[in-house]
């Protein structure tokens, strides 16, 4: 019998999530303080989050158990399966075996509930009655939603306005839920109505949304700001999934040659490599490749600076190392809502610069193609964001197809495109285009940086 999933007991979920700080070689440049040049303080940072998630931001433990109530609510989907993909194999015709976890059988459908369930807790644990969060293309803001409905907490997501219009499937989950969700940029905030007044049809960005989440937190009493990518304590929650999936590699007698995740923040891939990027630094399995997938329209990690840049686009948050677009950067209207973003998170921008993990960035059509071919073998209809580490994992199958080599690969799939289908459409029908982000527009967006601060 040809094996073709690996599954976990409830009883055998992990109990810690696996923090890299402690066992990086170099240590990760600091946060820095905008105004004074000065390494941010967990005091700098309470007005936005809550203790709990302060401490895990800069912990020097490698192991933080994760609390039994987030426990309780993770096993509701969790462990998710790890499964073998025989027939993309073979219609690959490929020696490669190919292996995939699925994040998408979340009651969201992507990984993100797993910060969004451990981030609403600690708020609700330290007296937050409310939240405020942005989100792109809602994946974020239903996720959040759901969370918030468990622990009773009040939500309000700002959505940058083009996906607000278009794709309000989302909203209505988030609404379902309970949640408040306004199109950014919105009214409700000085951020908000600065950019109206410019430009009243401003289609929005990430970073504007996240400037207008960032307000309504640090100006009210009762409200806490969340984020679903990015910060160490993000990239911390999802490391159940890569620890999971160690597990369930060793139940299929395998080890990864080469692992495979899309990145927008670096949230779902960083999850699952991390615990793998342990073994590496520790020299177990020196030659592991891990690849970060990103889409040619918004090409952080390929093309943008690694230098000092805000979070947001009006520049309230603390500056944060990482390869950058600059946080004026608007990224063209791409499907892959999901990774339009203009930063990345420090600690894979850091493993970069260290040679640790490698990165690449595909055209949209391709990752499309990709998809389809995943659809029509292993059934499942992924995510677009998905679609760009279905479309690097398939190129390094039929490049062992041509030298032969039988390579273990391991992808990270990080949800489905249930929500995606008129961009499927926009496929199907021969519509879709390519757009490569232009070197000039790059450096246009990079003039504004802030300025490297000396520490
Ligand atoms: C949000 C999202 C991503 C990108 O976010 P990361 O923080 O980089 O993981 C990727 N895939 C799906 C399905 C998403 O919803």
């Amino acid at each position: 019998m040809k094996e073709t999933k690996f599954v976990l007991d409830e009883k055998e979920m992990p109990t810690s999530w696996y923090n890299i700080l402690p066992d990086l070689p170099e240590p990760l440049p600091p946060v820095l303080h905008p105004g004074t040049g000065n390494p941010v303080t967990p005091d700098d940072l309470a007005p936005l989050f809550p203790m709990g998630l302060i401490m895990q931001e800069f912990s020097p433990e490698r192991y933080i158990e994760i609390p039994e109530e987030v426990q309780e609510i993770y096993r509701t989907w969790r462990p998710t399966i790890l499964h073998r993909a025989h027939r993309l194999e073979k219609a690959l015709d490929t020696p490669a075996k190919i292996f995939y976890k699925y994040e998408g059988t979340s009651q969201a459908g992507s990984h993100k509930p797993n910060t969004a369930v451990a981030q609403a807790y600690y708020n609700k644990k330290e007296g937050i009655k409310r939240i405020a969060s942005e989100t792109g293309a809602g994946q974020w803001g239903s996720s959040l939603a759901f969370a918030c409905a468990l622990f009773g907490l009040e939500l309000k997501v700002y959505m940058v306005k083009v996906s607000y219009n278009q794709k309000p499937y989302r909203r209505i989950m988030m609404e379902t839920w309970g949640a408040n969700c306004v199109p950014s940029p919105s009214p409700d905030t000085k951020a908000g109505r600065d950019m109206l007044a410019k430009d009243p049809d401003c289609p929005g960005s990430l970073g504007l949304a996240i400037s207008e989440a960032v307000e309504d937190a640090a100006t009210r009493e009762d409200t806490h700001y969340s984020l679903g990518s990015v910060l160490n304590h993000v990239l911390l929650h999802q490391t159940i999934i890569g620890q999971e999936a160690m597990k369930q590699m060793e139940m299929a007698n395998a080890y990864p040659d080469i692992i495979v995740g899309c990145i927008g923040g670096g949230s779902n891939f960083a999850g699952m490599f991390l615990p793998f990027v342990k073994d590496k630094i520790r020299g177990r399995k020196p030659d592991l490749r891990i690849i970060n997938v990103e889409p040619t329209s918004c090409p952080t990690l390929t093309k943008g600076l690694y230098a000092y840049d805000f979070g947001d686009a009006a520049g309230m948050t603390p500056l944060l190392k990482m390869h950058t677009l600059g946080h004026e950067f608007i990224p063209p209207a791409v499907h892959a809502g999901g990774l339009r973003y203009h930063g990345m998170a420090p600690i894979i921008c850091h493993l970069h610069k260290l040679g640790l993990v490698e990165a690449r960035a595909v055209p949209q059509v391709a990752t499309f193609e990709a998809g389809v071919t995943f659809a029509r073998t292993e059934g499942i209809i992924s995510a677009p964001e998905t679609n760009h580490a279905i479309r690097a994992t398939i190129d390094e199958a039929l490049k062992c197809k041509e030298s032969g080599e039988s390579k273990t690969i391991l992808l990270a799939h990080s949800g489905h495109g249930h929500f995606d289908m008129a961009a499927y459409e926009s496929y199907l029908s021969g519509k879709l285009t390519d757009y490569e982000y232009p070197e000039e527009k790059v450096k246009e967006a990079l003039a504004h940086l802030p300025g490297t601060p000396t520490v």
